[in-house]
Formats: C-alpha cells, sequence, structure tokens
C-alpha cells in the first residue's frame, strides 16, 4: 500500500521501524475506529437519511426507492447490499454534502449489533419491511430479533411499516418509540391502500396522500412484489413525490430485470437464474415468475442449502417439497449439506439427485443430459450457483464491449481526490465517450453528479439535450451557421477566433439574447485552435460591443503534452501564459470566470494548475500514463470475443491470407470473431499481438481478416469451442494493443467499431 502511494494508515499494531515515515494512528480497534468516524461524518451530513432494516426486500426497496425519487432529490443510497458492520460505515463516510437524501440499509445477524449501526446511521426516517424467517439463527426468539432490528429507530422522527403484517405491526405499537406512518390495504392503516384490478387486467394501487390521489399500475402479481411497492410509494408520496411523476417512475421500474436472469439455454432449454438468496420467501418468488416464463413440459429444479433457522428443517423443507410438487417439476438436483431433509419429503415421487458441492455437479456430466427443458436455479450467493448457470446457457458468439460503470465511479472519485473541493470536473464525452457510448455514459455522468460535459460538434450536444441531459455543455467547435440550434439547446461554445466572436455577437443582438454563455480559448502553446496573448485588446474591443448579448462563462486553454515529464517545464511556461491572459481578461470583465486548463493527464502531476474546473476524458476509464494515479485507477473496458472453430495442422500449413502464417511447428490453430472491421486492425496481425485466452497468451497467427482472425492455443491446455478471448480488459491492459499498433489508447478505443455491441456493468 505504500508502494501504491498510501501515506497515512489507522492499524491496531506499529509496523516495523522501517517504515514509520508514514504517519499511522494507533487505535483498539480499527472497525471500531471505522465506525467511529463514520458516525462523526454522518453528524456534519445535512442530507435526510432513510434507514431501512427487515428481513427481506431491504435491498429491493432501496433501489426502488432510489429509483423513484432520483429526479427530485440528490439522492445517495448504500452500494448494492452494503449492510453490515463495514458495509454501513462504508456507505455513511460516503454520503457528500451536495446530497439531500441518503437511503442506508442496515442488516443484522445476531444481538448486540444495531447499535453501532445506529449510531453511525441515525436514520429520520426508517423503513421497517417486514419480520420473517429468515436468517434466523442468531437470536434466541422472534421477539428478540425484532427488539434488536428495531433499535435502528430509536431517534427516528417516523417509522414507515406494513400495518397488515400483524406481529411486526403488534411489536412496534408496544415499542412506540418514533410516530408511524403505516399503511394497509385492509383499511387500517394511517394511509389506505386499494389493491383493484381493471377492464385490461391490470392491477392498480390507490391511495390519498395530502389530498393527492395515487394511482399505481403494477404489473407483478406477487404478494411480496406488492408489499415491497406499497413502501417505496408510500416513503416518497411522504416526501411530496407528485401523483403523475411516482406512476411513470414505477412503471419504468418493472422494465428493470429483476435479480432473476433469463437465459436461453443449451440443447433447447430454458433456465431461469436466481442464485442470489434463498429463503422461502424469494423461493416463491421465483416459482411465480419461473412458471410465467418456462413454456417446457419437463421441468428440473436446481437448488442449493436454504439459509434459515436449523430448528425449522423439518418444516421448512416439507414446504420447499410440496412447493417443487405443485409447480411440476420432475427432477430436483440437490447441491449441499441438507439434502436429507428434502429427499425425504420428495424420495421417489420425483426423480432426486444429491451433489456436495457446485464443483461435483459440473465435473459429472448430469448437465449435459439435460436436454428440451425447463431449468430453475436458485440458491444463496455463496453457492456459486451461477457457474451452473453458465454451463447451460447458450453462448453467443458476438463480440462485446464491456463498459463496467461502477469503474467508471471510482475513476471519477479519485480525480475528485486530487483536486480541491470547489474545483469543478468536466468530462469530455466527445466522439461517443471515446467509443464507450455518448448518452450512455454522460447519464451516468450526470447521475454522478459531475459538473460539466464537454463534446467536440453540436450534433453531439443536441443529441444529449434529445435524452434528457440538463448538464452545462461545452461545444469546441461550432460553425457560424449553427448557432441557432446551439441556442435552442443551450449549448456553451467555445470561441476560438474574432470572426466567430463577432458573428456570435451579431447573431445574438438579432435574437434579443442576454448574457449567452460562452468560453474563450486561448492557445499558450498547442498551436491548434484559439487566441493569442496579442488578440486581447481586439476580443475585448469585440466583448465591450456585446457586453449584453454576451457573457464569458469561462477561460480555457490546452495542454500540449500534459502527461510528459521531459516537457514540464513547457507545460509550467503554458499555465504561466494562460493566468497572464485570465488576470488581465478578469481585470476587464469585472467579474470571475471559470478558468479551466487541464485534461487527464494533468490532474496528479500539475496541482498548481487546478484553475476553477478540470477536463477529463480518457482518465476515466483508467487510463493515465502516470503511475502516480495509474495505480489507483481501474480499467473500465473489457473488449472480448469467442472462439468459433479449433483445429490441428502439422508444420507447414500456412493460415489465412496471402498464407502468411506459416506453422513451424505442429499447432493447434483457433479461429476468433473479431477482425480489422471491429477495430483490431491488421497491425496487430503476423505475432505482433496477442489475446488472451483462460489467461494465456495466444499470439494471432496471419493476416487478420475483416471479421475473424486466427490465434495460436498449441500452449493453452483444454481450449473450447465457445471458450472466452480477451482483447484487452482489467488484467490485460489496452496498453498492450496499442503498442502493437504503434498508437495510443485513444486511438484504439474511438476505433472500435460500432457494430460492437456495448454492454454496461453496474451494480
Ligand atoms: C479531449 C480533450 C480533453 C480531454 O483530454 P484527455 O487527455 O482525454 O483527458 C480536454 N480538453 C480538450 C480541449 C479536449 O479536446
Amino acid at each position: 500500500m505504500i508502494e501504491a502511494g498510501v501515506k497515512n494508515f489507522v492499524v491496531e499494531k506499529l509496523p516495523p521501524e522501517n517504515l514509520l515515515k508514514n504517519c499511522f494512528i494507533v487505535v483498539n480497534d480499527t472497525l471500531k475506529a471505522l465506525q467511529s468516524l463514520a458516525a462523526y461524518h454522518r453528524k456534519q451530513v445535512q442530507a435526510k437519511v432513510i434507514g431501512i432494516t427487515g428481513s427481506n426486500g431491504k435491498t429491493i426497496v432501496k433501489e426502488w426507492l432510489y429509483r423513484v425519487l432520483k429526479d427530485d432529490y440528490a439522492v445517495f443510497r448504500s452500494p448494492k447490499s452494503y449492510n453490515s458492520q463495514i458495509g454501513v460505515a462504508l456507505s455513511v463516510l460516503q454520503i457528500q454534502k451536495h446530497h439531500t437524501v441518503a437511503i442506508i440499509e442496515a442488516g443484522i445477524s445476531t444481538i448486540n449489533e444495531m447499535e453501532y449501526l445506529e449510531a453511525m446511521i441515525k436514520p429520520e426516517i426508517g423503513i421497517f419491511t417486514n419480520l420473517g424467517t429468515a436468517h434466523n439463527d442468531g437470536f434466541d426468539s422472534l421477539d428478540q430479533k425484532f427488539k434488536e432490528k428495531y433499535k435502528l429507530f430509536q431517534e427516528a422522527k417516523l417509522v414507515i411499516y406494513n400495518a397488515d403484517a400483524e406481529t411486526l405491526a403488534s411489536k412496534i405499537a408496544s415499542e412506540s418509540h418514533a410516530p408511524a406512518l403505516t399503511w394497509s390495504l385492509n383499511g387500517h392503516g394511517n394511509v389506505n391502500i386499494d389493491l383493484v384490478e381493471n377492464e385490461a387486467n391490470e392491477r392498480h394501487i390507490k391511495f390519498d396522500f395530502n389530498s393527492k390521489n395515487y394511482d399505481l399500475c403494477i404489473s407483478n402479481r406477487d404478494e411480496i412484489y406488492v408489499e415491497n411497492l406499497c413502501q417505496v410509494a408510500v416513503t416518497a408520496a411522504y416526501l411530496g413525490v407528485n401523483p403523475k411523476a411516482l406512476s411513470t417512475r414505477i412503471d419504468d421500474l418493472f422494465q428493470l430485470s429483476a435479480r432473476l436472469e433469463k437465459l436461453e439455454g443449451k440443447r433447447g432449454c430454458q433456465i431461469l437464474n436466481d442464485a442470489y438468496s434463498a429463503d422461502l420467501i424469494s423461493f416463491r418468488l421465483a416459482l411465480n415468475s419461473f412458471d410465467n416464463f418456462c413454456t417446457k413440459d419437463k421441468r428440473t429444479i436446481i437448488l442449493g442449502d436454504f439459509e434459515e433457522d436449523t430448528r425449522e428443517k423439518d418444516a421448512l423443507y416439507c414446504e420447499i417439497g410440496a412447493l417443487i410438487l405443485k409447480h411440476g417439476f420432475s427432477r430436483l438436483i440437490f447441491i449441499g449439506k441438507d439434502y436429507p431433509w428434502v429427499g425425504k419429503v420428495l424420495d421417489k415421487r420425483i426423480e432426486t439427485m444429491n451433489f456436495s458441492t457446485v464443483q461435483d455437479l459440473l465435473d459429472s456430466s448430469i448437465l449435459q443430459g439435460i436436454k428440451q427443458e425447463g431449468i430453475l436455479i436458485k440458491g444463496a450467493h455463496d453457492y456459486q450457483l451461477s457457474k451452473v448457470a453458465d454451463s447451460l446457457a447458450q453462448k453467443t458468439h458476438q463480440s462485446v464491449l464491456e463498459i463496467d460503470l461502477h469503474s467508471i465511479g471510482h475513476n471519477l472519485r479519485v480525480f475528485a481526490s486530487f483536486i480541491p473541493a470547489q474545483t469543478k470536473s468536466m468530462v469530455m464525452v466527445k466522439s461517443g465517450s471515446y467509443g464507450s457510448g455518448l448518452v450512455e455514459l454522460a447519464k451516468f455522468l450526470q447521475y454522478s453528479l459531475v459538473d460539466y460535459l464537454g463534446v467536440a460538434f453540436i450534433d453531439e450536444g443536441i443529441e444529449l439535450r434529445q435524452n434528457g441531459i440538463t448538464l452545462p455543455i461545452l461545444v469546441l467547435n461550432v460553425g457560424v451557421d449553427q448557432f441557432d440550434s446551439m441556442a435552442q439547446n443551450y449549448l456553451e461554445p467555445e470561441i476560438f477566433s474574432i470572426y466567430q466572436l463577432e458573428a456570435l455577437g451579431e447573431f445574438l443582438k438579432l435574437k434579443k439574447s442576454r448574457n449567452y454563455p460562452i468560453h474563450l480559448k486561448f492557445d499558450t502553446g498547442m498551436h491548434r485552435l484559439g487566441f493569442v496573448q496579442n488578440d486581447i485588446l481586439t476580443i475585448q474591443g469585440s466583448l465591450f460591443k456585446y457586453k449584453e448579448e454576451i457573457k464569458v462563462i469561462g477561460i480555457m486553454s490546452h495542454l500540449a503534452a500534459s502527461s510528459e515529464p521531459e516537457h514540464v517545464d513547457y507545460t509550467n511556461e503554458q499555465g504561466r501564459i494562460f493566468k497572464e491572459i485570465c488576470d488581465s481578461m478578469e481585470a476587464f470583465l469585472g467579474y470571475k470566470t471559470l478558468k479551466h486548463l487541464l485534461n487527464s493527464g494533468g490532474i496528479s502531476l500539475f496541482p498548481d494548475l487546478h484553475f476553477d474546473l478540470v477536463r477529463i476524458g480518457i482518465g476515466l476509464y483508467g487510463i493515465d500514463g502516470n503511475p502516480k494515479i495509474n495505480c489507483l485507477l481501474e480499467p473500465a473496458h473489457q473488449l472480448k470475443t469467442f472462439i468459433s472453430q479449433i483445429r490441428d495442422y502439422p508444420t507447414g500449413t500456412t493460415i489465412g491470407y496471402s498464407r502468411r502464417g506459416v506453422l513451424s511447428r505442429d499447432s493447434r490453430i483457433a479461429t476468433i470473431g473479431i477482425g480489422y472491421g471491429d477495430g483490431l486492425l491488421r497491425h496487430a496481425g503476423n505475432g505482433s499481438f496477442s489475446v488472451m485466452v483462460k489467461g494465456k497468451k495466444a499470439p494471432i497467427i496471419g493476416s487478420i481478416c475483416m471479421d475473424m482472425c486466427m490465434i495460436d492455443v498449441s500452449d493453452i491446455p483444454n481450449v473450447q469451442l465457445d471458450d472466452e478471448v480477451i482483447i484487452f480488459n482489467k488484467e490485460y491492459p489496452i496498453d498492450n494493443l496499442a503498442k502493437a499498433l504503434d498508437t495510443i489508447p485513444y486511438e484504439v478505443l474511438t476505433g472500435i467499431s460500432p457494430r460492437i455491441r456495448r454492454v454496461y456493468i453496474d451494480d
């Protein structure tokens, strides 16, 4: 960590003397220290904090609530299922000044845990999702479990829950710490919800709140679904989301696939993969979805151990067995140690088999024997049942460029840690966000609260506006014939010539526009576009003429060699000239502007040149030449394809066009589905570049074709059809390909053809 540049440590024991040049803070217990820090941070937070606990549905309620609130509030939510002693601390510490609502999930597994979570979360509003029998191991009784969970709300101003959940409701009523906001489908809540079905067989929930009528269409009939949705709807109504907005946002929710993953299987199978949790409630949900999805008569269920109270195993598996029979399964494959319980129930009624681990199942040939069936996979996270789904699913032969939004968010935070808090950040999304998808990235960045976006041309700016991007947008190159569409879309031009400046002034005068925001671009050494110092008087004359129409919101320049250490002096000279220009321009204007100079490469190297805003481009994707920051960034791209054919050839065989690949030994050659038409240029052929198969390098042999190329896999054991082939990813950085092509990562990324599918990964 010291090598990676970490300067300060919180530890329980001091390390050896020779490391003591860093700062070490010694504490008794690092976890408690982290939690105290989070609790302290919580005290500074302005946001309304919503705490969620309960036995089931915490993460779903959190995610849905986030989605229905995010257009009205700057919402923070705990990432993934960060609800543990460490997870909550890390969540709370990420709440920032600009957030107006923070949704934090709290999960406990035994007594004496909640008090620590409560001290960090201090929720103003509490949501108690439900009190189920899941994860009962750590508690003596239901009452003890309830009391422990309820500690979260000891200082809450309001607790929201389902009045129809009788046990929960009566227990909360007897505690009565906080005022309650209850809802009910049976007429005994503070909010009474009607569940109605219209002629079109659509289900709606209707209720009144603050004299507004809410009418929300719900597309799923399951009880649990309705319960989660009611919690979310009532909370959103309480926070002032209006009926119309809530209704469209709830429609949108159902477009999102739940955790259940539907897959096309090999050998004509249909697969529903729900390898996430294993408790009765989610099991019933999965069965219902499976019934809707599966059109096959023959059905197999692959199940892992359930995570419920050990003392109730008989009853639990009796119910599970009954459900399996009721939903028409004819085969059970059980993975884990609980098999005897379910086996007892199902024995001889359907075909059953048991494996102790996922690997045992994969090593058997059972899965290959399943044809033309519906398969439901259901189990707890740690059973790695997803591997079973992978092995059953039909592989696609399409190449994909995966963009990891989680890494991009991380990289944004890394850059933020290098710039002062008051310095803003602009992200350059020109050229389709460097090949990663203009609109998709912009939406993510808008949600990530960057301050500005930058594009090269007006069309890109218009596309962003048409897709709901409201952030300020800088356009680097606006033609004088494009001012109309520029103004209609409120795009901010970079102005780099007197001709442009005068034309814009005249245009705005004609339109009677006032204070139109522009950025003046100066050339301080790049010699591409921009005014020079000698133009200043002329610019000022022109600006004076249009002082009503034009507002200089920004002054900018661009560095020629920001990331190259050998040009440090040149860069500093550019910085010096830029400062001079800004001083004289601001003195003339009589107001402050946003001064911006740095691109990604300069951010970590030139702390004196941050000015008011930095323009991040390539660094967003985890690519930066400077080791000091590079080791902190995460590469965000993975370009991969698949093997379509494997064959063995004797020495002397030639491979591909013009017979350029000549085999110097007996070889095993695989054909893969990517070529120069996709952006893997011919220069990378004939051994100059290797792709990765099963973590090993496989050189490209012969010339690259338009849609395919051939690789040598002789030295890689067990290569099979459909195996994944990595062109670049986190472990095998894009620089390798850039070097082979004698270019830079920018060109590789922007050269990836649009026909390659972009897939966005997020939690
Ligand atoms: C593209 C661009 C950037 C971003 O550059 P990176 O090196 O990708 O960070 C910044 N400013 C201007 C003017 C640009 O054109």
